[in-house]
């Protein structure tokens, strides 16, 4: 399997997969689910799939898809493919990342194992001031290498679609750069990439006395910039103690909007923060969802926001508490999951560690977690008509596994058993 580009190559080949074990095909419309059709999947036993210009044409039982009328029609140039017994999955969509860093953040990790408190951690040299640094003084080419490498690693684990954040930057020019890194990133690689501003990450050193200052320049010169250069299709906020307020979150979110830019944002992480006039906001998604008043939950059902969960950063800082996904979910919330890989409290870039810990941990089915994993993802990138389900007219993003059942893929946990991607109709080189 060799890696292929989409870009200046001809039609992707007419394909039939055949001999799979257990389809997952999400099938059940393009909207994100809810409740218990968290609970369907789609599973299809003995599957078949066909492929053309990198789009999904049918999937379903082999006997059937064998007999479709297309086989017959384009039986000569047709490729067969023999899946022998596989588990094949839509490929994940991993909703909420942060690739643009350039070295791991071994001092946090060391310093956490021994004890220290987050204050430490930053007295030591550590915290995202040790990342922000990295970003300042790297080439736009070097950040690209790095994102490119974590865009490898999360399709060797099955992932076909990545959001990708800015964010340790933090002024203008690192910002731009990080962004302008990420669409290099993508264009190299044959997936999709769904780029999001996150310069109000936190409030940077040389602003630490004076916040608002810094938003003034983040609404007046940053956010005109990424959209005049069409560098992001999110603006984010991690609105949180020690990040940014209530009031500053909403106005960077009412200057998105009026530069045609669609929100997400962090909250929730480590302490409450009323959802209300958040939501009222309308953003896609609100992610993390740690600390949430019960009227929060009701809020975030009512609404169409998704809500992502990252349960990866609770497991890293060893957070005693997970978000509440069994209770979001009962009451009709729409529940995404998503790795949050970052350096320096979610270094995984891992789909199916992030299964397991919501099995595991968050008292999530199977069942839920795969459609939280996929078309829910999906829905979180706005991206429900083209991705996270293997059914007609969807883009052919698959992820192949070496297992024969689809509950084993949490079950499994710190393994990887993904033996191939397909993004767009072609197999990628696993690397
Ligand atoms: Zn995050």
């Amino acid at each position: 399997m060799k890696a292929t580009s989409n870009v200046h190559e001809p039609a992707a080949p007419a394909i039939l997969l055949h001999r799979i074990s257990q389809l997952v095909t999400m099938a059940g419309g393009e909207e994100a689910r809810r409740g218990p059709a968290m609970r369907e999947i789609g599973l299809i036993r003995n599957g078949a799939v066909l492929i053309s210009g990198g789009q999904i044409v049918a999937a379903g039982a082999q006997s059937e898809i064998l007999r479709h009328p297309w086989v017959r029609r384009h039986r000569r140039e047709l490729i067969e493919l023999d899946c022998r017994g596989k588990l094949v999955l839509p490929g994940f969509v991993d909703s909420h990342t942060h690739p643009a860093f350039t070295a791991p953040r071994l001092i946090d990790f060391e310093k956490r194992a021994a004890g220290a408190s987050y204050a430490e951690i930053a007295a030591a040299g550590g915290g995202i001031r040790a990342s922000l640094t990295g970003v300042r003084s790297s080439s736009e080419a070097k950040l690209a290498d790095h994102i490119l490498g974590a865009l490898h690693q999360a399709q060797a684990q099955g992932t076909t679609t990545v959001e990708a954040k800015s964010g340790y930057g933090l002024d203008a020019a690192s910002e731009l750069k990080s962004l302008r890194a990420i669409r290099s990133a993508a264009q190299q690689w044959p997936g999709t990439v769904v780029a999001t501003f996150l310069g109000a990450h936190v409030p940077p050193p040389e602003f630490r006395e004076k916040p608002d200052a810094y938003v003034d320049l983040l609404c007046r010169e940053m956010l005109p910039r990424i959209s005049r250069g069409g560098l992001a299709r999110y603006v984010d906020v991690f609105c949180e103690q020690g990040a940014f307020t209530l009031a500053q979150t909403l106005r960077i979110l009412a200057e998105a909007a009026k530069h045609k830019l669609r929100t997400r944002v962090h909250v929730g992480q480590l302490s409450n923060t009323p959802l209300e006039t958040i939501l009222a906001a309308r953003p896609v998604s609100l992610d993390h969802l740690d600390e949430l008043r019960r009227e929060d939950i009701r809020a975030l059902a009512a609404s169409d926001a998704i809500a992502t969960l990252l349960p990866g950063a609770n497991y890293f800082l060893a957070t005693k508490k997970y978000p509440p996904a069994r209770k979001l979910i009962d009451i009709g919330a729409a529940v995404a999951l998503a790795t949050d890989y970052n350096p320096g409290t979610a270094p995984t870039i891992s789909m199916p560690m992030i299964l397991s810990l919501a099995t595991t941990q968050m008292k999530m089915t199977v069942e839920e977690a795969l459609v939280a994993a996929t078309i829910n993802g999906a829905c979180a990138l706005e991206l429900g008509a083209r991705k996270g389900s293997v059914t007609a007219g969807k883009d052919a993003d698959l992820a192949f596994f070496e297992l024969d059942d689809y509950r084993e893929l949490p079950y499994w946990f710190g393994a990887n058993h993904c033996v191939a991607t397909m993004m767009a109709g072609r197999f990628a080189d696993l690397g």
